[in-house]
């Protein structure tokens, strides 16, 4: 028989976070051993509920969801999203503008198939979350990574940034809050941004996802709202803040200047259409999620459970000999550096592997979100206080002995 192979438009598409040492682990639990994952961004399973009245409005319509509804969205859900848009000064955004998706994930790729063709340039925080290269590569365009300076919190790199804009570079991501590195961007840093976006003629793609997981005295910035005469996609959804990732629904707002993009706003249109639209049930919830009490305000403060555990952590990583972090200012995760001279890594999927079958921990290698080094990975705090200490005990065991 023809051996059956996947098309070449996946040769270059890679999203390790579901990678082989997933596969691994999975084979470990089916084996019937106890697996500590702090690798995937899921609040639900660690005790992390979605807000009762989000689940109660899915319930209650279930029955009126059965039939289609428009492509891009209930009017309800978008209402919600516009008026969540003035909260945030993003201004002239109409119900037309805003597109729910199955995740932002769904929105993503949507955004970039409507746009790329071969060889356009997008530009790409490094380390960023993979679902942006991947999507990039997915529509035959080229991933740019720019780099975010960890010795300055993980900002990015301005300068670099500048001096990888080409003719064919069509647009830059900003992920804000940054996952993996837990950075919260300062608005002089973001400012910086849209000035080079202005120009140079390049649409902006904000992934806010993050933008009310914030600790400390974080603030973030709508990027969208610092300037209305730049083409701006900003992306959000239920799956964090909310607390409902298995509900599969985001959205995504374009606002600026759209005369010029008119053909490009069509493209989305028409994949938005292609799909018939986004599941229904979950769309309900949208309304209410925005205009109702911010519970996730409570876990992010003093004494709430993810300030407690982001605070945990990160002290017990750092007093790992040869492991530093920086603190996360905002999202679910931690991003340590293991010291070069200390614990040198060549392949950091096979330390990831290592990790899992000696001390039956899983992270994610930091290769994994595209940095150059292969000295980071990746976990998340959302685990309970007993459940990360031991983990991160158990990194500091292996950390200890670990050569390769
Ligand atoms: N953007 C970022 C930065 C994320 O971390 C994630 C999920 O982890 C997503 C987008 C995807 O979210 P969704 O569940 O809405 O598809």
């Amino acid at each position: 028989m023809p051996v059956i192979r996947k098309s070449n438009k996946l040769i270059n598409v890679c999203y390790d976070i579901r990678g082989p040492v997933l596969q691994e682990a999975k084979r470990l639990e089916e084996e019937g051993q106890r697996i500590l994952k702090l690798n995937i961004g899921n609040p639900a399973p660690w005790g992390f509920d979605a807000p009762e009245e989000i689940v109660q409005d899915v319930i209650y319509n279930l029955p009126a969801s059965q039939g289609y509804v428009d492509s891009k969205g209930l009017f309800s859900a978008r209402k919600a999203v516009m008026q969540e848009c003035q909260k945030n000064g993003i201004r002239n955004v109409g119900i037309e503008d805003i597109y729910i998706g199955n995740g932002v994930s769904e929105l993503i790729v949507m955004a970039m198939q409507g746009l790329l063709n071969d060889s356009d340039e997008m530009l790409i925080p490094a380390p960023d979350y993979p679902l942006w290269t991947a999507a990039v590569s997915l529509s035959s365009g080229t991933p740019v990574h720019y780099h975010c300076d960890e010795e300055q919190g993980w900002a990015p790199n301005i300068e670099d940034i500048r001096s990888k804009i080409t003719e064919r570079t069509k647009g830059i991501v900003v992920i804000n809050p940054n996952n993996p590195t837990g950075a919260v961007y300062p608005k002089a840093v973001l400012e910086q941004i849209v000035d080079l976006a202005r120009e140079h003629n390049l649409i902006v793609f904000a992934d806010e996802i993050y933008d009310k997981i914030l600790y400390d005295e974080a603030e973030h910035v709508s990027l969208a709202s610092l300037a209305e005469d730049v083409l701006f996609i900003s992306f959000n959804g239920l799956s964090k803040s909310y607390r409902a990732a298995g509900f599969r629904s985001g959205w995504m707002i374009v606002s600026g200047p759209k005369y010029h993009a008119r053909d490009y706003i069509d493209g989305l249109d028409m994949l938005s259409s292609m799909r018939l639209c986004s599941n229904v049930p979950t769309q309900h919830a949208i309304q209410t999620a925005l205009g109702g009490y911010q519970s996730i305000n409570e876990l992010i403060t003093p004494g709430g459970r993810l300030f407690e555990q982001r605070n945990l952590a990160w002290e017990m990583l750092n007093d790992i000999p040869g492991v530093s972090c920086t603190k996360p200012e905002g999202a679910l995760y931690l991003f340590p550096k293991l010291d070069p001279e200390i614990h040198p890594i060549q392949n950091d999927e096979k330390m990831a592997l290592d990790l899992l079958l000696q001390q039956k921990v899983l992270i994610v290698q930091g290769s994994g979100f595209n940095v150059p080094d292969t000295q980071h990975f990746r976990l998340v705090f959302l685990p309970r206080e007993d459940v990360l200490e031991d983990a991160i005990e158990r990194i500091g065991v292996f950390l200890k002995t670990y050569r390769q």
